[in-house]
Protein backbone atom coordinates (compact mmCIF):
# COMPACT_ATOMS: atom_id res chain seq x y z
CA UNK A 1 0.00 0.00 0.00
CA UNK A 2 1.30 3.45 -0.71
CA UNK A 3 0.61 6.76 0.46
CA UNK A 4 -1.66 5.63 2.80
CA UNK A 5 -4.10 8.10 4.56
CA UNK A 6 -4.32 8.77 7.65
CA UNK A 7 -6.88 5.98 9.53
CA UNK A 8 -10.58 7.27 10.31
CA UNK A 9 -10.68 9.00 13.73
CA UNK A 10 -13.33 7.33 15.11
CA UNK A 11 -16.66 9.24 17.19
CA UNK A 12 -15.82 7.61 20.44
CA UNK A 13 -17.97 7.47 23.71
CA UNK A 14 -16.54 7.84 26.71
CA UNK A 15 -18.03 5.66 29.35
CA UNK A 16 -18.05 7.24 32.82
CA UNK A 17 -15.70 4.02 33.75
CA UNK A 18 -13.82 2.95 30.75
CA UNK A 19 -13.14 6.21 28.62
CA UNK A 20 -13.32 5.85 25.32
CA UNK A 21 -14.27 1.86 25.53
CA UNK A 22 -16.42 1.68 22.06
CA UNK A 23 -15.65 3.34 18.56
CA UNK A 24 -18.61 4.27 16.46
CA UNK A 25 -18.05 3.52 12.99
CA UNK A 26 -16.81 6.25 10.10
CA UNK A 27 -20.07 7.98 9.04
CA UNK A 28 -20.36 8.48 5.71
CA UNK A 29 -19.40 11.96 5.26
CA UNK A 30 -15.97 11.24 7.07
CA UNK A 31 -15.36 8.27 4.72
CA UNK A 32 -16.27 10.09 2.07
CA UNK A 33 -14.46 13.33 3.53
CA UNK A 34 -11.21 10.93 3.80
CA UNK A 35 -10.98 9.48 0.06
CA UNK A 36 -12.27 12.54 -1.42
CA UNK A 37 -15.62 10.99 -2.31
CA UNK A 38 -19.08 12.38 -2.84
CA UNK A 39 -21.25 10.85 0.34
CA UNK A 40 -23.84 9.88 -1.80
CA UNK A 41 -21.76 6.93 -3.51
CA UNK A 42 -20.59 5.43 0.21
CA UNK A 43 -22.26 1.75 0.66
CA UNK A 44 -22.60 0.85 4.37
CA UNK A 45 -21.73 -3.10 4.18
CA UNK A 46 -21.03 -2.73 7.61
CA UNK A 47 -24.08 -2.35 9.56
CA UNK A 48 -25.90 -5.55 8.72
CA UNK A 49 -29.02 -3.20 7.85
CA UNK A 50 -31.41 -4.47 4.90
CA UNK A 51 -32.34 -1.93 2.06
CA UNK A 52 -36.06 -3.16 1.53
CA UNK A 53 -38.18 -1.23 3.84
CA UNK A 54 -41.63 -2.85 3.58
CA UNK A 55 -43.93 -0.25 1.51
CA UNK A 56 -46.47 -0.12 3.86
CA UNK A 57 -44.31 1.54 5.88
CA UNK A 58 -42.87 4.05 3.52
CA UNK A 59 -46.35 5.00 2.28
CA UNK A 60 -47.29 5.68 6.14
CA UNK A 61 -44.24 7.36 6.48
CA UNK A 62 -44.54 10.16 3.51
CA UNK A 63 -48.69 10.02 4.15
CA UNK A 64 -47.71 11.94 7.64
CA UNK A 65 -50.88 9.84 9.21
CA UNK A 66 -50.12 8.94 12.96
CA UNK A 67 -52.30 7.87 16.11
CA UNK A 68 -51.44 11.25 16.93
CA UNK A 69 -49.74 14.83 16.04
CA UNK A 70 -45.96 14.69 16.34
CA UNK A 71 -46.63 17.99 18.35
CA UNK A 72 -47.25 15.15 21.05
CA UNK A 73 -45.74 12.54 22.78
CA UNK A 74 -45.80 9.18 22.22
CA UNK A 75 -48.26 6.83 24.67
CA UNK A 76 -45.93 5.79 27.04
CA UNK A 77 -47.61 2.67 26.93
CA UNK A 78 -47.88 2.22 23.16
CA UNK A 79 -50.32 0.37 22.92
CA UNK A 80 -51.11 -0.36 19.70
CA UNK A 81 -47.50 -1.29 18.85
CA UNK A 82 -47.52 -3.24 21.98
CA UNK A 83 -50.87 -5.04 20.65
CA UNK A 84 -49.62 -5.55 17.60
CA UNK A 85 -46.20 -6.69 18.54
CA UNK A 86 -47.75 -9.52 20.63
CA UNK A 87 -50.10 -10.78 17.75
CA UNK A 88 -46.69 -11.04 15.80
CA UNK A 89 -44.19 -12.74 18.21
CA UNK A 90 -46.85 -14.70 20.11
CA UNK A 91 -46.69 -13.45 23.51
CA UNK A 92 -49.43 -11.11 26.32
CA UNK A 93 -49.46 -7.74 25.22
CA UNK A 94 -48.02 -7.78 29.36
CA UNK A 95 -44.66 -9.58 28.15
CA UNK A 96 -44.03 -7.17 26.12
CA UNK A 97 -41.22 -3.68 26.54
CA UNK A 98 -40.37 -1.25 24.02
CA UNK A 99 -37.30 0.93 22.99
CA UNK A 100 -35.78 2.53 20.77
CA UNK A 101 -34.03 -0.14 19.33
CA UNK A 102 -32.55 -3.68 20.26
CA UNK A 103 -29.58 -1.50 21.43
CA UNK A 104 -32.20 0.63 23.98
CA UNK A 105 -33.35 -3.13 25.18
CA UNK A 106 -29.77 -4.63 25.67
CA UNK A 107 -28.96 -0.92 27.62
CA UNK A 108 -32.00 -1.12 29.99
CA UNK A 109 -31.30 -5.20 30.31
CA UNK A 110 -27.99 -4.04 31.58
CA UNK A 111 -29.40 -1.63 34.30
CA UNK A 112 -31.90 -4.19 35.56
CA UNK A 113 -29.56 -6.58 35.96
CA UNK A 114 -25.74 -5.59 36.36
CA UNK A 115 -24.14 -3.79 38.98
CA UNK A 116 -20.80 -2.78 40.10
CA UNK A 117 -18.92 -5.54 41.28
CA UNK A 118 -20.98 -8.44 39.54
CA UNK A 119 -20.04 -10.57 36.33
CA UNK A 120 -21.89 -11.18 33.07
CA UNK A 121 -20.88 -14.29 30.62
CA UNK A 122 -20.18 -13.60 27.17
CA UNK A 123 -19.67 -16.12 25.11
CA UNK A 124 -17.70 -14.28 22.24
CA UNK A 125 -16.59 -13.55 19.16
CA UNK A 126 -20.34 -12.14 19.26
CA UNK A 127 -22.39 -8.50 19.22
CA UNK A 128 -20.16 -5.54 21.07
CA UNK A 129 -22.50 -3.96 22.78
CA UNK A 130 -22.65 -6.84 25.46
CA UNK A 131 -19.08 -6.22 26.57
CA UNK A 132 -19.05 -2.13 26.43
CA UNK A 133 -22.88 -2.13 28.24
CA UNK A 134 -21.42 -4.81 30.90
CA UNK A 135 -17.81 -2.36 31.42
CA UNK A 136 -20.55 0.83 32.08
CA UNK A 137 -22.34 -1.08 34.75
CA UNK A 138 -18.90 -1.02 36.36
CA UNK A 139 -19.53 -5.37 36.01
CA UNK A 140 -17.01 -7.70 35.54
CA UNK A 141 -16.85 -9.30 31.29
CA UNK A 142 -16.47 -13.54 31.79
CA UNK A 143 -15.42 -14.23 28.41
CA UNK A 144 -16.01 -18.09 26.85
CA UNK A 145 -14.84 -19.12 24.07
CA UNK A 146 -17.14 -19.94 21.21
CA UNK A 147 -16.18 -23.31 19.62
CA UNK A 148 -14.23 -22.96 15.72
CA UNK A 149 -15.99 -22.19 12.12
CA UNK A 150 -15.85 -26.47 11.64
CA UNK A 151 -19.02 -25.85 14.77
CA UNK A 152 -20.78 -23.16 13.23
CA UNK A 153 -19.07 -20.91 15.72
CA UNK A 154 -21.55 -22.58 18.11
CA UNK A 155 -21.46 -21.57 22.24
CA UNK A 156 -19.41 -24.51 24.41
CA UNK A 157 -22.45 -25.19 26.67
CA UNK A 158 -20.36 -26.39 29.64
CA UNK A 159 -17.93 -23.34 29.72
CA UNK A 160 -20.70 -21.35 29.50
CA UNK A 161 -22.38 -23.12 32.63
CA UNK A 162 -19.18 -23.05 34.60
CA UNK A 163 -18.79 -19.68 33.90
CA UNK A 164 -22.53 -18.40 34.56
CA UNK A 165 -21.74 -19.85 38.10
CA UNK A 166 -22.44 -16.79 40.37
CA UNK A 167 -22.92 -14.82 37.65
CA UNK A 168 -25.70 -12.03 37.32
CA UNK A 169 -26.30 -12.33 33.36
CA UNK A 170 -25.44 -14.15 30.71
CA UNK A 171 -25.46 -12.61 26.78
CA UNK A 172 -26.47 -14.56 24.30
CA UNK A 173 -26.98 -13.79 20.21
CA UNK A 174 -28.60 -16.19 18.13
CA UNK A 175 -28.27 -16.28 15.11
CA UNK A 176 -24.95 -14.57 16.37
CA UNK A 177 -23.26 -11.82 14.55
CA UNK A 178 -20.51 -11.60 13.31
CA UNK A 179 -20.58 -15.02 13.05
CA UNK A 180 -23.83 -15.40 11.08
CA UNK A 181 -25.38 -18.84 12.29
CA UNK A 182 -28.10 -19.86 14.98
CA UNK A 183 -27.19 -22.20 17.96
CA UNK A 184 -27.67 -25.50 16.60
CA UNK A 185 -30.73 -26.92 17.67
CA UNK A 186 -31.76 -27.63 21.05
CA UNK A 187 -28.40 -25.80 22.44
CA UNK A 188 -30.54 -23.25 24.59
CA UNK A 189 -32.44 -25.03 26.11
CA UNK A 190 -29.13 -26.96 27.11
CA UNK A 191 -27.94 -24.32 28.55
CA UNK A 192 -31.09 -23.26 30.25
CA UNK A 193 -31.63 -26.27 31.71
CA UNK A 194 -28.02 -26.49 32.91
CA UNK A 195 -28.36 -23.51 34.68
CA UNK A 196 -31.57 -24.06 36.37
CA UNK A 197 -30.11 -27.01 37.78
CA UNK A 198 -26.29 -25.68 38.53
CA UNK A 199 -28.24 -22.19 40.32
CA UNK A 200 -31.08 -23.79 41.98
CA UNK A 201 -29.78 -23.45 45.69
CA UNK A 202 -27.94 -20.28 44.96
CA UNK A 203 -29.15 -17.42 47.46
CA UNK A 204 -29.73 -15.00 44.47
CA UNK A 205 -30.88 -17.61 42.02
CA UNK A 206 -30.07 -18.47 38.17
CA UNK A 207 -28.85 -15.32 35.92
CA UNK A 208 -30.53 -13.67 33.94
CA UNK A 209 -30.23 -14.57 30.43
CA UNK A 210 -30.49 -12.06 27.91
CA UNK A 211 -31.01 -13.62 24.58
CA UNK A 212 -31.10 -11.24 21.64
CA UNK A 213 -32.68 -12.35 18.46
CA UNK A 214 -31.97 -9.49 16.20
CA UNK A 215 -31.55 -11.37 13.20
CA UNK A 216 -33.88 -14.11 13.79
CA UNK A 217 -36.55 -13.88 11.27
CA UNK A 218 -33.96 -14.58 8.56
CA UNK A 219 -34.09 -18.24 10.45
CA UNK A 220 -37.35 -18.35 10.91
CA UNK A 221 -37.23 -20.10 14.30
CA UNK A 222 -37.84 -17.91 17.67
CA UNK A 223 -36.77 -19.34 20.61
CA UNK A 224 -39.75 -16.97 22.95
CA UNK A 225 -41.38 -19.38 23.95
CA UNK A 226 -38.83 -20.77 26.38
CA UNK A 227 -39.27 -17.94 28.58
CA UNK A 228 -41.74 -20.73 30.31
CA UNK A 229 -39.55 -23.09 30.72
CA UNK A 230 -36.66 -20.22 32.07
CA UNK A 231 -38.79 -17.11 33.44
CA UNK A 232 -34.98 -15.11 33.67
CA UNK A 233 -34.87 -15.37 30.11
CA UNK A 234 -35.65 -12.42 27.84
CA UNK A 235 -35.82 -12.60 24.30
CA UNK A 236 -34.60 -9.12 22.25
CA UNK A 237 -36.52 -8.77 18.53
CA UNK A 238 -36.17 -5.75 16.69
CA UNK A 239 -37.33 -3.81 13.39
CA UNK A 240 -34.12 -2.37 12.15
CA UNK A 241 -32.66 -6.49 10.66
CA UNK A 242 -35.86 -8.59 8.45
CA UNK A 243 -37.53 -5.77 8.29
CA UNK A 244 -35.78 -3.39 6.72
CA UNK A 245 -36.61 0.22 9.84
CA UNK A 246 -33.11 0.33 11.49
CA UNK A 247 -34.05 4.12 10.92
CA UNK A 248 -37.13 3.60 12.83
CA UNK A 249 -35.32 2.88 15.95
CA UNK A 250 -37.73 0.40 17.11
CA UNK A 251 -36.91 -2.67 19.24
CA UNK A 252 -38.59 -4.91 22.25
CA UNK A 253 -37.99 -6.87 25.01
CA UNK A 254 -39.80 -10.33 25.26
CA UNK A 255 -40.22 -12.07 28.87
CA UNK A 256 -42.66 -13.33 31.33
CA UNK A 257 -44.29 -10.68 33.18
CA UNK A 258 -42.12 -11.12 36.26
CA UNK A 259 -38.96 -10.56 34.17
CA UNK A 260 -40.49 -7.90 32.22
CA UNK A 261 -41.16 -6.03 35.27
CA UNK A 262 -37.83 -5.98 36.25
CA UNK A 263 -36.97 -3.77 33.20
CA UNK A 264 -39.77 -1.62 33.25
CA UNK A 265 -38.44 1.03 35.64
CA UNK A 266 -35.06 1.54 33.64
CA UNK A 267 -37.25 2.89 30.55
CA UNK A 268 -37.59 6.02 29.26
CA UNK A 269 -41.65 6.37 28.95
CA UNK A 270 -41.37 7.93 24.92
CA UNK A 271 -38.13 6.76 23.50
CA UNK A 272 -39.50 5.85 20.40
CA UNK A 273 -41.13 8.39 17.90
CA UNK A 274 -44.79 9.01 16.93
CA UNK A 275 -43.71 8.06 12.89
CA UNK A 276 -41.66 4.73 14.27
CA UNK A 277 -44.26 3.54 16.20
CA UNK A 278 -46.93 4.19 13.62
CA UNK A 279 -45.00 2.68 10.72
CA UNK A 280 -43.61 -0.68 12.78
CA UNK A 281 -47.00 -1.01 14.12
CA UNK A 282 -48.42 -1.32 10.56
CA UNK A 283 -45.02 -3.29 9.03
CA UNK A 284 -45.12 -6.09 12.27
CA UNK A 285 -47.88 -8.06 11.17
CA UNK A 286 -47.15 -8.03 7.22
CA UNK A 287 -45.89 -11.38 7.21
CA UNK A 288 -46.03 -12.14 3.68
CA UNK A 289 -44.01 -8.98 2.58
CA UNK A 290 -41.23 -9.97 5.72
CA UNK A 291 -41.19 -13.52 3.63
CA UNK A 292 -40.67 -11.89 0.55
CA UNK A 293 -37.61 -9.83 1.51
CA UNK A 294 -36.01 -12.94 3.89
CA UNK A 295 -36.33 -14.46 0.37
CA UNK A 296 -34.92 -11.69 -1.62
CA UNK A 297 -32.07 -11.30 0.90
CA UNK A 298 -31.38 -15.31 0.91
CA UNK A 299 -30.99 -15.20 -2.89
CA UNK A 300 -28.72 -12.51 -2.83
CA UNK A 301 -26.81 -13.85 -0.13
CA UNK A 302 -26.36 -17.27 -2.48
CA UNK A 303 -24.86 -14.76 -4.98
CA UNK A 304 -22.66 -12.88 -3.07
CA UNK A 305 -21.45 -15.47 -1.30
CA UNK A 306 -20.43 -17.35 -4.71
CA UNK A 307 -18.90 -13.63 -6.43
CA UNK A 308 -16.76 -13.98 -3.32
CA UNK A 309 -16.06 -17.96 -3.31
CA UNK A 310 -15.18 -16.73 -7.21
CA UNK A 311 -12.51 -14.73 -6.56
CA UNK A 312 -10.88 -17.49 -3.87
CA UNK A 313 -12.44 -15.80 -0.83
CA UNK A 314 -14.97 -17.71 0.32
CA UNK A 315 -17.08 -16.84 3.48
CA UNK A 316 -18.31 -19.03 6.12
CA UNK A 317 -21.84 -20.46 5.82
CA UNK A 318 -24.42 -17.28 7.49
CA UNK A 319 -28.44 -17.42 7.80
CA UNK A 320 -28.97 -13.95 8.31
CA UNK A 321 -27.80 -10.96 5.88
CA UNK A 322 -24.34 -10.68 6.36
CA UNK A 323 -21.43 -12.54 5.50
CA UNK A 324 -18.16 -12.82 7.88
CA UNK A 325 -15.18 -13.81 5.21
CA UNK A 326 -11.93 -15.08 6.60
CA UNK A 327 -8.97 -13.06 4.77
CA UNK A 328 -6.28 -15.19 6.02
CA UNK A 329 -4.38 -12.36 8.29
CA UNK A 330 -4.79 -9.62 9.39
CA UNK A 331 -2.46 -7.62 7.41
CA UNK A 332 -5.07 -8.95 4.25
CA UNK A 333 -8.30 -7.90 5.94
CA UNK A 334 -6.97 -5.01 6.92
CA UNK A 335 -5.16 -3.72 3.55
CA UNK A 336 -8.34 -5.25 1.58
CA UNK A 337 -10.70 -3.12 3.95
CA UNK A 338 -8.58 -0.14 3.34
CA UNK A 339 -8.75 -0.27 -0.49
CA UNK A 340 -12.28 -1.11 -0.23
CA UNK A 341 -12.95 2.03 1.93
CA UNK A 342 -10.93 4.45 -1.09
CA UNK A 343 -14.14 3.02 -3.21
CA UNK A 344 -16.29 4.32 -0.87
CA UNK A 345 -17.24 0.48 0.54
CA UNK A 346 -17.43 0.28 4.23
CA UNK A 347 -16.84 -3.15 5.34
CA UNK A 348 -16.93 -3.96 8.90
CA UNK A 349 -13.37 -4.57 9.97
CA UNK A 350 -12.17 -6.01 13.87
CA UNK A 351 -9.71 -4.63 15.99
CA UNK A 352 -5.93 -6.16 15.65
CA UNK A 353 -6.53 -8.20 19.49
CA UNK A 354 -10.03 -9.27 17.85
CA UNK A 355 -9.94 -12.90 17.60
CA UNK A 356 -11.60 -12.15 13.76
CA UNK A 357 -8.84 -9.58 12.84
CA UNK A 358 -8.24 -11.76 10.12
CA UNK A 359 -11.98 -11.43 8.97
CA UNK A 360 -14.15 -9.00 7.51
CA UNK A 361 -18.04 -8.79 7.82
CA UNK A 362 -19.81 -8.35 4.78
CA UNK A 363 -23.67 -7.05 4.63
CA UNK A 364 -25.64 -8.32 1.95
CA UNK A 365 -26.89 -5.31 0.32
CA UNK A 366 -29.21 -4.95 -3.34
CA UNK A 367 -27.33 -6.50 -6.17
CA UNK A 368 -26.49 -3.57 -7.57
CA UNK A 369 -24.48 -2.49 -4.50
CA UNK A 370 -22.93 -6.31 -4.23
CA UNK A 371 -22.06 -6.13 -7.67
CA UNK A 372 -19.96 -2.91 -6.61
CA UNK A 373 -18.45 -4.93 -4.19
CA UNK A 374 -17.22 -7.59 -5.66
CA UNK A 375 -15.72 -5.83 -8.83
CA UNK A 376 -13.86 -3.75 -6.21
CA UNK A 377 -12.74 -6.98 -4.54
CA UNK A 378 -11.73 -8.51 -7.70
CA UNK A 379 -9.96 -5.32 -8.80
CA UNK A 380 -8.27 -5.33 -5.26
CA UNK A 381 -7.23 -8.95 -6.27
CA UNK A 382 -5.26 -8.15 -9.33
CA UNK A 383 -3.38 -4.94 -7.98
CA UNK A 384 -2.74 -6.92 -4.91
N1 LIG B 1 -28.18 -6.89 18.38
C1 LIG B 1 -27.41 -7.37 17.40
C2 LIG B 1 -26.87 -8.75 17.52
C3 LIG B 1 -27.09 -6.55 16.32
O1 LIG B 1 -26.29 -7.00 15.35
C4 LIG B 1 -27.61 -5.25 16.24
C5 LIG B 1 -27.36 -4.35 15.05
N2 LIG B 1 -26.07 -3.95 14.91
C6 LIG B 1 -28.41 -4.81 17.29
C7 LIG B 1 -28.69 -5.66 18.34
C8 LIG B 1 -28.95 -3.41 17.34
O2 LIG B 1 -30.17 -3.37 16.68
P1 LIG B 1 -31.12 -2.13 16.77
O3 LIG B 1 -31.01 -1.42 15.46
O4 LIG B 1 -32.49 -2.73 16.93
O5 LIG B 1 -30.72 -1.28 17.92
Amino acid sequence: MTGAPAPVTPVTMASPLRPASYAWEATDEEVAERFGLDPSTVVRFDLNTNPFPPESAIRRLSEGSYDRPISEYPPSDYRRLVAAAATTYGVERNEILVAAGADEVLDLCAKAFLAEGRAAVIPGPTYAMFRVLTEQRGATVRAVTRRGPAEGFAIDVPAVREAARGAALVWLASPNNPTGLPEPNGTIELLLDGLTADTRAEPGGSPFVVLDEAYVEFVGRSLVALRHRYERLVVVRTASKAYGLAGLRVGFALAVRATIVRIEPYRPPGSVAVPSIAAVTEALPDIATLTRTVDRIATERARLASGLDALGWPAWPSATNFLLVPFGSAATAADIAERLLARGLVPRTFPADHPLADHLRITVRAPEDDDRLLAALADVGDSR
